[in-house]
C-alpha cells in the first residue's frame, strides 16, 4: 500500500500497526483511521498500553507475567510443589489454568530451543528452571508439537533424567503444530491426564 500521500504521523500509525501479528497493511489502515475516529478510544487504548507494560513483569521464579512477584501460582500453597509444567509461553499457562485440572506449578521457557532462528538454551530461561529443581519429582512437558518444541522436551529430558526426575509428556490428542492456546478445555485436560513418561 502507498502511504506517500499520508501525512508522515499517519503513514507512522499505519506502519507500526501492520507489524502486530495477523495485521497486514490493510486493516492497519483501516484501525489507523477508526482510532483518528476515535481520539477517546484511541487514548484509553494507549493509556492502558503503557499501563499494561509498566505493571506486568516476568515472575522471577516462573517467568510468567504477573503484577506481583513472585506470581500468585508460585506463592500458593495449594499448588503441588513437586510437580512443575513447562510451556513455551505465557499465554500456555493461562490455556492450561483454564482446565482447573493441573495442580503443580509452571516454568514459562519464553520460546523453544531452534538453531536456525539461533535461539538456543541460553536465550531462553533454561538456567532459571534448573536452580529450581530441587524437590520435583514429575516435570511435564506441554511444548507445543513443532519439531522445535519435541527437540526441546527432548533436550530438557536429557538434562532431567540423570537427577532421577521424572519426564512426561501430554498426550497428543493436540493437533500437531498447533498451539495448546488454540486447544479446547477437554481436550488439554485429557492431555494433562493422559501424559506419559518420556
Ligand atoms: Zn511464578
Amino acid at each position: 500500500m502507498d502511504f506517500l500521500n499520508y501525512p508522515q504521523p499517519l503513514a507512522d500509525l499505519i506502519a507500526g500497526l501492520s507489524k502486530l501479528p495477523g495485521i497486514g497493511p490493510k486493516t492497519a489502515g483501516r484501525l489507523a483511521f477508526y482510532l483518528l475516529q476515535q481520539p477517546q478510544t484511541a487514548e484509553s487504548l494507549a493509556d492502558t498500553i503503557h499501563y499494561a507494560l509498566k505493571n506486568i513483569k516476568e515472575c522471577s521464579v516462573c517467568c510468567n507475567y504477573t503484577q506481583q512477584d513472585p506470581c500468585p501460582i508460585c506463592t500458593s500453597d495449594k499448588r503441588d510443589p513437586s510437580l512443575l509444567c513447562i510451556v513455551e509461553q505465557p499465554r500456555d499457562v493461562a490455556a492450561l489454568e483454564k482446565t482447573r485440572e493441573y495442580k503443580g506449578r509452571y516454568h514459562v521457557l519464553h520460546g523453544v530451543i531452534s538453531p536456525l532462528e539461533g535461539i538456543g538454551p541460553e536465550q531462553l530461561t533454561v538456567s532459571k528452571f534448573l536452580k529450581r529443581l530441587d524437590g520435583v519429582q514429575e516435570v511435564v512437558m506441554a511444548l507445543n508439537p513443532t519439531v522445535e518444541g519435541e527437540a526441546t522436551s527432548l533436550y530438557l529430558s536429557k538434562l532431567l533424567k540423570p537427577m532421577g526426575i521424572k519426564v512426561t509428556r501430554i498426550a497428543h490428542g493436540l493437533p500437531v503444530g498447533g498451539d495448546l492456546e488454540y486447544a479446547d478445555e477437554v481436550t488439554i485436560a485429557r492431555a494433562l491426564e493422559g501424559r506419559r513418561q518420556i
